[in-house]
């Protein structure tokens, strides 16, 4: 009676390796192959939209701004200063009745920015000066290949392209740390003061210009090699955006081939699930509206980040375009929309099981997150999901037979975090998290469950055909 009662009332928690065939694992393993594959192209903001846009646009989608009106089925983009980007398939239902179901994830991660004056020479050593993006421990990023990405722009206009360090035959850079024999005194300190930022110093370089009456030789040979093959000078790093990147590239983990590990999961781990969802729509019930956005990482302030209006721009767009705009139809239709805030959870990681609650923990293998709310100390910050909306998120998956688990981001007062879904909250929209559960988050490797990728795909799939 026991167990039929148990059988009856008590929520299944499950492995979801438990149930996966032969066909099934197949597919799982195809769609990881294409994740893995996508983040070795994508490891920065701008890498991301730059493949997104180009995904979008073998799948029949246009830039809105070469539109002149939309009708249902149309598929658009907007790339709002080619670091954040906004997709739409028109649907079937009058978004002013319906409004729009939305998913949103970000594409920056935590990272090293070089400083806008990098180069200095300390030592016989040339270094770039760094500036750490995001939430990240700088124990972690000492000791590792990194790699240099982004862009160099003149005063004429022109745009520089780097990446550094990518193709095996590249060179790569590190930030050196203390051997332990000498460490004595910095072993005893708190871990988050054993390495400093000002200490986040990327070697760079270690010949000197053959020239005895020349100051910082070593600075100098690299200004010189700099403008020899990309006709800069320091001057030109004012205007520029360079990040360090870990060079490690995307693999698989595991004896079993179960897990991912690669540098910037979070989020592009959900922002790729969503987009390759999008592109297996053809026509939807409901405009489906995918966002990926910048800055989530420190705080999402400025103009690529989703606290800007350009979102709100791109909507009034498809209004005009439809034709049908008129004054706070806008608001109406954020307040009829649906959103799924994709970005990863905090996954259980049983070495450090102390800082999880273990009924309400996400676990890798078992599908899919939903935080409900998310924030720190007494919910403070949270955007908090309504009943209402969580049962009709739950009546998708359900009928749909995807694996899902319902979370919290640790236990009570030991700390918290947040997300984009607070913004479109805001505006009125029902919004829920729903992303990754991953282990190690925010550090140069973070690892998810090959499992929860391909539920991604599925859950966001299916709450846009919804
Ligand atoms: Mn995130
Ligand atoms: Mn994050």
């Amino acid at each position: 009676m026991g167990e039929e009662l148990k059988e009856k009332l008590v929520l299944k928690r499950e492995d979801g390796w438990k149930h996966v065939d032969e066909k099934q694992k197949k597919e799982i393993m195809e769609v990881s192959d294409g994740y893995m594959a996508f983040l070795n192209q994508a490891k920065t903001e701008r890498e991301f939209i730059k493949a997104a846009k180009k995904l979008a646009d073998e799948h029949g989608y246009t830039d809105i701004i070469h539109k002149t009106e939309l009708k249902p089925g149309d598929k658009v983009y907007f790339i709002n200063r080619e670091k954040s980007m906004y997709l739409a398939i028109i649907g079937e239902n009058s978004i002013e009745e319906h409004g729009m179901h939305i998913i949103g994830s970000h594409v920056d991660s935590p990272r090293l920015d070089l400083k806008p004056n990098p180069l200095c020479e300390e030592g016989g050593f040339a270094y770039f000066k760094t500036h750490y993006y995001g939430g990240i421990k700088k124990y972690q990023w000492t000791t590792i290949p990194l790699s240099l990405h982004g862009v160099i722009i003149k005063t004429n206009g022109e745009k520089i392209e780097i990446n550094i360090g990518e193709n095996a035959d590249d060179p790569i850079f590190t930030i050196t740390d203390l051997l332990p024999h000498l460490a004595q005194e910095q072993m005893e300190k708190k871990l988050k003061e054993g390495i400093e930022g000002e200490n986040l110093k990327l070697l760079i370089g270690s010949i000197p210009v053959n020239d005895d009456k020349a100051q910082e030789k070593v600075k100098l040979n690299i200004l010189n090699l700099l403008n020899q093959t990309y006709g800069i000078t320091e001057a030109d790093f004012l205007s520029a955006e360079l990040e360090l990147v870990p060079t490690f590239k995307a693999r698989t983990l595991g004896f079993d081939q179960s897990m991912v590990a690669g540098y910037g999961q979070d989020d592009k781990v959900c922002a790729y699930t969503s987009l390759r969802a999008m592109m297996n729509l053809e026509t939807v019930k409901n405009t489906a509206v995918c966002i990926l956005s910048d800055k989530e990482e420190i705080g999402s302030m400025g103009n690529t980040g989703m606290e800007s209006h350009m979102f709100d721009f791109f909507i009034s767009e498809i209004l005009n375009k439809l034709g049908i705009n008129k004054p706070n139809l806008l608001d109406r239709v954020f307040c009829l929309s649906k959103m799924l805030s994709s970005d990863v959870d905090a996954g259980y990681d049983p070495i450090y099981a102390s800082v999880s609650d273990s009924l309400n923990a996400g676990y890798l293998g078992r599908g899919i997150t939903l935080n409900k709310y998310t924030g720190a100390r007494g919910k403070s910050g949270a955007s908090d999901a309504n009943a209402e909306y969580v049962a009709w998120i739950r009546n998708v998956l359900e009928k749909n037979d995807i694996p899902y688990q319902i979370t919290e981001l640790g236990k009570v007062d030991i700390g918290g975090g947040g997300t984009i879904a607070y913004i479109l909250a805001n505006k009125g929209t029902d919004v829920i998290d729903c992303g990754v559960p991953v282990l190690s988050m925010h550090a140069p490797y973070e690892v998810t469950s090959k499992y929860d990728i391909y539920a991604a795909c599925k859950t966001y799939e299916a709450f846009w055909k919804e």
